[in-house]
Protein backbone atom coordinates (compact mmCIF):
# COMPACT_ATOMS: atom_id res chain seq x y z
CA UNK A 1 0.00 0.00 0.00
CA UNK A 2 0.92 3.73 -1.06
CA UNK A 3 -0.63 6.66 -0.30
CA UNK A 4 -1.17 8.13 -4.12
CA UNK A 5 -2.70 11.67 -3.42
CA UNK A 6 -4.89 13.38 -1.05
CA UNK A 7 -7.73 16.16 -1.75
CA UNK A 8 -10.06 18.45 -0.31
CA UNK A 9 -12.72 16.90 -1.51
CA UNK A 10 -13.99 13.22 -1.55
CA UNK A 11 -15.60 13.89 -4.97
CA UNK A 12 -12.35 14.35 -6.35
CA UNK A 13 -10.73 11.18 -4.77
CA UNK A 14 -13.75 9.04 -5.99
CA UNK A 15 -13.29 10.61 -9.15
CA UNK A 16 -9.59 9.84 -9.19
CA UNK A 17 -10.67 6.02 -7.94
CA UNK A 18 -12.82 5.39 -10.81
CA UNK A 19 -10.85 6.69 -13.39
CA UNK A 20 -7.77 4.14 -11.91
CA UNK A 21 -10.13 0.72 -11.24
CA UNK A 22 -11.05 1.74 -15.40
CA UNK A 23 -7.36 0.99 -15.50
CA UNK A 24 -7.34 -1.86 -13.94
CA UNK A 25 -5.52 -0.46 -10.85
CA UNK A 26 -7.36 -1.03 -7.80
CA UNK A 27 -7.29 1.25 -4.97
CA UNK A 28 -8.82 2.32 -1.52
CA UNK A 29 -10.00 5.31 0.16
CA UNK A 30 -9.02 6.49 3.51
CA UNK A 31 -10.15 9.14 5.64
CA UNK A 32 -13.70 9.28 4.12
CA UNK A 33 -15.36 9.59 7.71
CA UNK A 34 -12.84 11.96 9.52
CA UNK A 35 -15.34 14.93 8.37
CA UNK A 36 -16.67 14.82 11.44
CA UNK A 37 -13.68 15.18 14.16
CA UNK A 38 -12.52 18.49 11.43
CA UNK A 39 -10.89 20.73 13.96
CA UNK A 40 -9.33 17.99 16.39
CA UNK A 41 -6.49 17.60 13.80
CA UNK A 42 -4.96 19.66 11.66
CA UNK A 43 -6.79 20.74 8.64
CA UNK A 44 -4.92 19.12 5.79
CA UNK A 45 -4.33 15.64 7.55
CA UNK A 46 -8.27 15.26 7.74
CA UNK A 47 -8.45 15.37 3.86
CA UNK A 48 -9.25 11.98 2.09
CA UNK A 49 -6.39 10.08 0.90
CA UNK A 50 -5.95 7.69 -2.20
CA UNK A 51 -3.73 4.89 -1.24
CA UNK A 52 -3.03 2.82 -4.29
CA UNK A 53 -2.85 -1.51 -3.37
CA UNK A 54 -0.60 -2.97 -5.42
CA UNK A 55 2.57 -0.95 -5.16
CA UNK A 56 3.65 -1.82 -8.66
CA UNK A 57 1.03 0.54 -9.73
CA UNK A 58 1.94 3.44 -8.20
CA UNK A 59 4.05 5.13 -11.06
CA UNK A 60 1.37 4.32 -13.42
CA UNK A 61 -1.68 5.71 -11.01
CA UNK A 62 0.18 8.93 -10.52
CA UNK A 63 0.85 9.65 -14.34
CA UNK A 64 -2.71 8.88 -14.99
CA UNK A 65 -3.97 11.28 -12.06
CA UNK A 66 -1.32 13.84 -13.31
CA UNK A 67 -2.98 13.26 -16.94
CA UNK A 68 -6.73 13.90 -15.37
CA UNK A 69 -5.40 17.00 -13.82
CA UNK A 70 -4.37 18.51 -17.37
CA UNK A 71 -7.32 17.51 -19.02
CA UNK A 72 -9.56 19.88 -16.93
CA UNK A 73 -7.29 22.42 -15.42
CA UNK A 74 -8.83 23.24 -12.21
CA UNK A 75 -8.76 27.09 -12.79
CA UNK A 76 -11.59 28.56 -10.37
CA UNK A 77 -14.38 30.64 -11.54
CA UNK A 78 -17.13 32.78 -10.24
CA UNK A 79 -20.45 31.69 -10.29
CA UNK A 80 -22.46 34.54 -12.16
CA UNK A 81 -25.73 33.86 -10.25
CA UNK A 82 -24.19 34.30 -6.59
CA UNK A 83 -20.66 35.37 -6.94
CA UNK A 84 -19.02 32.68 -4.88
CA UNK A 85 -15.42 30.71 -6.24
CA UNK A 86 -15.79 27.71 -6.98
CA UNK A 87 -12.49 25.03 -8.27
CA UNK A 88 -12.18 23.98 -11.72
CA UNK A 89 -12.85 20.96 -11.30
CA UNK A 90 -16.57 21.48 -10.65
CA UNK A 91 -19.48 21.99 -12.87
CA UNK A 92 -21.76 23.24 -10.53
CA UNK A 93 -21.37 26.33 -7.87
CA UNK A 94 -20.99 24.30 -4.38
CA UNK A 95 -22.50 27.69 -2.63
CA UNK A 96 -26.27 27.66 -4.82
CA UNK A 97 -26.22 24.92 -7.44
CA UNK A 98 -25.74 26.73 -10.51
CA UNK A 99 -24.18 24.31 -13.25
CA UNK A 100 -21.64 26.07 -15.80
CA UNK A 101 -23.13 23.23 -18.67
CA UNK A 102 -26.47 24.72 -18.51
ZN1 LIG B 1 -23.46 30.15 -6.87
Amino acid sequence: MKKLTSAETLVLINHYKNLLAAEGIPTEVRNQHLGSIMGEMPFFETWPQLWVVNDLDYDRAKQLIEAADAESPAESWKCPKCGEENEGQFAACWNCGYAIDD
